[in-house]
């Protein structure tokens, strides 16, 4: 019987776990007895290659219906695999809003080693072709981007850059493998940061890269053994628990999302509400706009009131647990931006990003409903502070 995704993440794990548990067990050793020299066992050492992470690579495999999947020790790390696998002098066609953190791997270490980038609107496919050298061998995209969830046609990208014998990456994190699957839209490679949905519960910082490509998997493993930046055995074996509830998680912070939007929507004290479940470009490769949205307060200066009189979102860096986040990303994500490129694309001091949990929709649509009674129309507010911090 061939099972949905869904139920794959769930049931498959039972059989052939010592005593039939229901959860693996975690084999917590750095290394494995070899009885037979030079015997080439299974398992020797655990950077090379361990039970609990093999298990984990398994299923984030069949999620993203690739045939090898490598899991790291962080979104970033599973980021750095991928564009390590190029060539001093090789050229990169970059989002010009890419993550922050991707930005910073590119412009501060990568170039170090003579990789170069182009950074161009994605959203426009002629960008991309536009872009194109002789001495380009990938294009990595990230669709929908944030915080302000512009969309790249994942076909379109491919198709351009495959004319050109390009390689193809999407940094999938936001729609998971449940809400969009690049690889089956022409991408050559997906990355999460499973730090996020995958793990859900905001407790551990984790990586995957997928990909149906042989020779791109020998390099993906070699740089996982060889740079050292495989998820460990114990975190491997929390996702792989975290993950028998993704369906669960996500489609209902998907609907709560939903709900969230509306009621954004229709709110005088917001200027704009940003979801990818609004543009049809988006929804013409992904089965729904996911569960971050963004919005952008029409009065800046009462961001601070906003969220001091909020009750039930955690206020910090990140997205896709299960309690609501809100960010701000003038302040944390992007703070390291510049100020004149921040605002040159409007990520100003009245921009949120809420990453919407599972609490009951209507709890939160009541505390944001008192929060913004209490910042707009009583007499608070604070003027903007200059904030720095690191992301
Ligand atoms: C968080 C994030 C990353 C980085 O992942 P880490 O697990 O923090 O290293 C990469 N891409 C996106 C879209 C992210 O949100």
């Amino acid at each position: 019987m061939s099972l949905s995704k869904d139920t794959e993440v769930i049931f498959d794990s039972h059989r052939g776990h010592d005593y039939r548990s229901a959860n693996p067990p975690l084999y917590d050793s750095s290394t494995f007895h070899q009885k037979v020299l030079g015997g080439n066992p299974e398992y020797d050492y655990a950077r090379s290659g361990n039970p609990n992470r093999q298990l984990l690579e398994e299923k984030l495999a069949k999620l993203e219906g690739g045939d090898y999947a490598f899991a790291y020790a962080s979104g970033i790390a599973a980021i750095s695999a991928v564009l390590l696998s190029l060539n001093s002098g090789d050229h990169v066609i970059l989002p010009d809003d890419v993550y922050g953190g991707t930005f910073r791997l590119t412009e501060q270490i990568l170039t170090r080693f003579n990789i170069q980038f182009s950074t161009v609107d994605t959203t426009h496919t002629d960008e991309i072709r536009n872009a194109i050298q002789s001495n380009t061998k990938l294009v990595y995209l990230e669709t929908p981007s944030n915080p302000k969830f512009k969309v790249t046609d994942i076909r379109e990208a491919s198709k351009i850059a495959h004319d050109h014998n390009l390689i193809v990456a999407v940094d999938n994190t936001f729609m998971t493998p449940l809400g969009q699957s690049p690889l089956e839209l022409g991408a050559d490679i997906v990355v999460h940061s499973a730090t996020k949905f995958l793990g859900g519960h905001s407790d551990i910082i984790a990586g995957a890269a997928i990909t149906n490509n042989k020779e791109i998997a020998d390099s993906l493993y070699l740089l996982q053994n060889g740079t050292g930046t495989a998820l460990s055995a114990q975190d491997s074996w929390t996702l792989v628990k975290h993950l028998k509830t993704l369906p669960v998680r996500f489609n209902q912070s998907v609907r709560n999302a939903e709900k969230l939007v509306d009621f954004f929507q229709s709110r005088d004290e917001i200027a704009e509400v940003y979801y990818p479940g609004l543009n049809d470009k988006h929804l013409a490769q992904a089965k729904h706009g996911g569960a971050v949205l963004g919005f952008r307060l029409k009065d800046e200066t009462k961001a601070q009131a906003l969220v001091d009189a909020l009750t039930l979102p955690l206020v910090s860096v990140s997205l896709g647990g299960v309690e609501t986040i809100l960010s701000h990303p003038a302040t944390m994500s992007h703070a390291a931006v510049p100020k004149e490129v921040r605002e040159a694309r409007q990520i100003t001091f009245g921009l949120f990003r809420l990453s919407v949990g599972l609490e009951d929709p209507n709890e939160l649509i009541a505390d944001f409903n008192y929060a913004f009674k209490e910042a707009f129309h009583e007499s608070n507010s604070r003027q903007a502070p200059e904030q720095h911090s690191s992301w």
